[in-house]
């Protein structure tokens, strides 16, 4: 094996600088592993709305330290409530309604906060190897390592390769076949920025409002009170002609909240401004194997739930805490401890894929009367006696028995 001459630890490369793979660069840097972490982007990428931890994550966020930087930067979001196109409320479901473990989760905060507090307890810890602008163009493994090329024209030669390179993971598409193999469209897209927060937004409620014509926006809290979260939720056929093509996700958006009403002309307006402007299909990623050799998928790249499920930040993180786990207790030995990651990881993933009865469907009607027929449904789900099908449903995945990796990858 190639190991890492100074350490005897093996070299391990994440591609991929999202919350999944800081996640795993910081837990096998607690194990004496320095990972190389190639990002595609130039710098650090902002932009997301809320993501949320609820139980095995945020077990997993103390044990690797994070919780003092998340506590800072968590958002106070007290409920979620729709609105009418004139912005009065027609539904209110206050967090405290499901106790923390409705549509309001645990903890709450922006996905670039997350990533923030990642970058962070790294630095602190003594960094990693990070390569900014740079990607995997080839990989070829043989029985003692990979050799990577890089976009950039260098080679170099690794013990593990990390995919932890998102939905559209390029790693494996090099190292397993093409997306289309592994992705199922769920029916529309997603899209968050950061827009000034207007005037008349009740503070710490995420607020949401259904257009007639399949699409739902909405304004969630930022961490900075005089900012909010966008979120434009469009159920269409797929177009391949919307991937990368800024200019044409912008127009589809701004076709849908022509007549929206509410907030959405404020939310136009933002949107041509917006510095993080994010925009993706909603799919999910089911694979039969996250392991080929010497690589390994992580989060979207292996397991994307979509947004729509809410646990694709969970999943990552969770993911990240076991595979560097693996690897950290089988250093000398690749070829058993990435498949006892998948092993170890597989039953929490199954359950959070799962995405939540009626999909997109549900929740973009297409008329007023699907709108309306909704949101009595949400009404109900208010009732007391829903509270236990809606706990049951949003807390799936808090059994999961996690491991503990203490003894490989202890914090400083
Ligand atoms: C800007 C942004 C905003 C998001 N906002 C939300 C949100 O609001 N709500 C939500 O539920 N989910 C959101 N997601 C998805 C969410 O981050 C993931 O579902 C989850 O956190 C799993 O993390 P991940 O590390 O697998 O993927 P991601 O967090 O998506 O990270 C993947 C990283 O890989 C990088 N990358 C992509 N291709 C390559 C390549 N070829 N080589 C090297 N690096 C590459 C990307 O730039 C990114 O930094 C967002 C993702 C991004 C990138």
């Amino acid at each position: 094996m190639s190991t890492n001459r100074a350490t005897s630890q093996p070299r391990v490369l994440i591609s991929g600088g999202g919350i999944g793979g800081n996640a795993v660069a910081l837990q096998l840097l607690r194990a004496g592993i320095r990972a190389t972490v190639a990002e595609r982007t130039a710098a650090p990428r902002p932009g997301g709305q809320a993501v949320d931890l609820r139980g095995p994550s945020v077990e997993v966020a103390e044990r690797m330290g994070l919780m003092p930087g998340i506590r800072k930067r968590q958002l106070d979001e007290r409920g979620m409530k729709f609105v009418d196109a004139a912005g009065r409320d027609v539904v209110r479901m206050p967090a405290e309604m499901f106790d923390g473990k409705g549509h309001i989760a645990d903890i709450e905060i922006t996905r670039g906060d997350l990533n923030q507090v990642l970058l962070d307890v790294l630095a602190a810890e003594g960094g990693v190897d990070y390569r900014y602008g740079e990607w995997i163009t080839a990989l070829e493994q043989d029985d003692t390592g990979v050799d990577v090329t890089f976009a950039s024209g260098s080679t170099e030669r690794f013990d593990i390769v990390i995919g932890a390179d998102g939905l559209h993971s390029a790693t494996r598409r090099l190292a397993f076949g093409p997306e289309e193999q592994f992705a199922t469209y769920l029916g529309g897209y997603m899209s968050f920025f950061t827009v000034p927060t207007p005037e008349d937004l009740e503070p710490h409620w995420f607020t949401m409002h259904s257009v007639v014509g399949a699409t739902n926006i909405g304004l969630r809290p930022d961490a900075d009170p005089t900012t909010a979260k966008a979120l434009v939720t469009i159920r269409t056929e797929a177009d391949p002609a919307l991937r990368r093509d800024v200019a044409a996700q912008q127009a589809l958006i701004r076709q849908r909240l022509a007549d929206a009403g509410w907030e959405a002309g404020r939310i136009l307006d933002a949107m041509n401004e917006s510095a993080d402007f994010y925009f993706d299909e909603l799919a999910r990623i089911d694979m039969p194997t996250w392991v080929h050799g010497r690589v390994a998928l992580l989060g979207d790249a292996g397991y994307c739930g979509s947004p729509l499920g809410g646990q694709g930040t969970s999943m990552a993180l969770i993911g990240a805490y076991v595979l560097a786990g693996e690897i950290a207790a089988h250093a000398a030995d690749p070829e058993r401890a990435l498949p006892r990651y998948e092993e170890v990881l597989r039953p929490f993933v199954a359950k959070a894929q799962e995405l939540p009865p009626g999909g997109l469907k549900a929740m973009t009607p297409k008329s007023a009367f699907g709108i309306r027929a909704g949101q009595t449904l949400s009404k109900l789900m208010t009732a007391k006696v829903m509270k236990p099908l809606m706990m049951k449903m949003m807390t799936k995945t808090e059994s999961y028995d996690l491991p503990d990796y203490s003894a490989q990858t202890t914090a400083n």
